[in-house]
C-alpha cells in the first residue's frame, strides 16, 4: 500500500517537475540557476504551476467543467503507464545514425543557435503539416486535437507513438543540416516549455495575442487557431515558436475578432471517450478503407488528407476552406451590390 502511495506521489511531484525545486531547498545549493540547463528546469516547474492556477481560477469563477479536463488528464496517465514500459531513445539513435552524414558540423555560439532554430521549426513544420495531411499521421495526431476547450492539460495529450514519430523527423533534419548536438538539446528544452506555454487556457488568457510579439513569433492564440475548427482556421500555424515557415509556404492565419474560435475536430465525436480520442480516427480510417473498391483506392485512403473520398466528393479543409471563402466572398458581393 505505502509503495502504490509513494509512486503516485512521484507521479505528482514529477508532473509537477518539483524534483529539482525540492533538491534545492534541501541541499540550500541555489547555483543551478545560473546555468541554462538549470534555469530552464526551474521555467518548466511554471507550466504545471500556471496549470493548477488555470483549474482554481475556473474553480473560483464557477467555470470549471471537469468534461474540459478529463481526456487530456486521460491520455496523459495512460501515456504515461505505456512510457514506463516503453522507451524509445528515438533522439539518441537518430543523433547516432545521422552524425556522420552532416553536410557539415556548426558549433555552439548564438548565431547557429538561430540557425539551428529556424532548421528545427523546418523539422517541426514537416512533422506537423504531415500529421495533418496524411490520413495515417491524422490518426496519431488527431489525439492532440479531440480537446473542445483550450487549457495547459491539452499539451499532454497526445497519441503515445506520435513523440517518438515527431522526433525522428526533427532531429534527422536537424543533425543532417549540421546543428549540434548540444545546440539540439537545447532548443528542443526551449521548444517544450514553449510548445506547453502556447496552451494556456482562456481562464488565464482570454487575449493571448501577447502584444507586439503576435507579429513576430508564434503565441498561443496563433496556436488556438491552430486548434480550431472553423473552415477559416483549420490546417494552419504549424509552426511552434517561429512562424517563418508558416509564412513561406502560406499556412499562417491570425486569429480574427469577428471569426470566434471552435476547439477540436470537424466530426462528430462520442462525449468525453477516451477510446474515441484515442482511436476514432483510425476506426473511421479502417471503416473507409473497407468500403473503398480495389487494392489502389484502399491504400489511397491511408496517404491522401483527411477528407479526401474515391467518390470524388472531398471534404478536405482545402476544399471546405475554399467553399467558406467563396461564400464570404459572395456576402461581401451582395453587401456592396444592395
Ligand atoms: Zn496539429
Ligand atoms: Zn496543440
Amino acid at each position: 500500500m505505502n509503495s502504490i502511495l509513494q509512486t503516485i506521489l512521484n507521479e505528482i511531484i514529477g508532473f509537477l517537475s518539483l524534483g529539482g525545486i525540492i533538491e534545492m531547498f534541501k541541499t540550500g545549493d541555489f547555483s543551478r540557476l545560473s546555468t541554462l540547463s538549470g534555469l530552464l528546469g526551474t521555467l518548466y516547474t511554471l507550466i504545471p504551476a500556471l496549470l493548477v492556477f488555470e483549474i482554481v481560477s475556473a474553480l473560483i469563477m464557477r467555470r470549471f467543467s471537469r468534461s474540459h479536463y478529463q481526456i487530456p488528464f486521460l491520455v496523459y496517465v495512460l501515456n504515461r503507464f505505456i512510457s514506463v514500459f516503453v522507451s524509445f531513445g528515438m533522439v539518441g539513435f537518430c543523433i547516432g545514425l545521422f552524425e556522420k552524414h552532416a553536410i557539415f558540423k556548426s558549433s555552439v555560439t548564438w548565431y547557429w543557435f538561430i540557425y539551428g532554430y529556424i532548421v528545427w521549426e523546418f523539422g517541426h513544420f514537416i512533422y506537423h503539416y504531415l500529421g495533418h495531411k496524411v490520413r495515417l499521421f491524422w490518426c496519431l495526431h488527431s489525439t492532440h486535437h479531440t480537446p473542445q476547450e483550450m487549457n495547459l492539460f491539452v499539451n499532454h495529450a497526445h497519441f503515445f507513438l506520435e513523440a517518438p514519430y515527431a522526433d525522428v523527423i526533427r532531429t534527422t533534419v536537424c543533425i543532417l543540416l549540421g546543428v549540434s548536438p548540444t545546440m539540439l538539446f537545447l532548443i528542443m528544452a526551449i521548444d517544450g516549455l514553449w510548445g506547453s506555454f502556447i496552451h494556456i487556457g482562456d481562464n488565464i488568457a482570454k487575449n493571448a495575442r501577447l502584444g507586439f510579439l503576435n507579429k513576430i513569433i508564434l503565441t498561443p492564440s496563433h496556436h488556438r487557431v491552430h486548434h480550431a475548427k472553423n473552415p477559416l482556421y483549420m490546417d494552419t500555424n504549424f509552426c511552434n515558436l517561429l512562424n517563418i515557415w508558416d509564412r513561406v509556404f502560406k499556412t499562417y492565419q491570425d486569429e480574427m475578432y469577428d471569426v470566434k474560435i471552435e476547439y477540436g475536430i470537424t466530426r462528430e465525436m462520442k462525449p468525453n471517450s477516451l477510446w474515441d480520442s484515442y482511436f476514432g480516427e483510425f476506426v473511421c480510417l479502417f471503416k473507409d478503407m473497407a468500403a473503398a473498391p480495389g487494392i489502389k483506392n484502399k491504400l489511397l485512403y491511408v496517404v491522401m488528407p483527411p477528407g479526401w473520398s474515391h467518390k470524388g466528393d472531398h471534404k478536405t479543409a482545402k476544399v471546405t476552406k475554399e467553399a467558406y471563402l467563396q461564400e464570404s466572398r459572395s456576402h461581401i458581393a451582395e453587401g456592396v451590390g444592395s
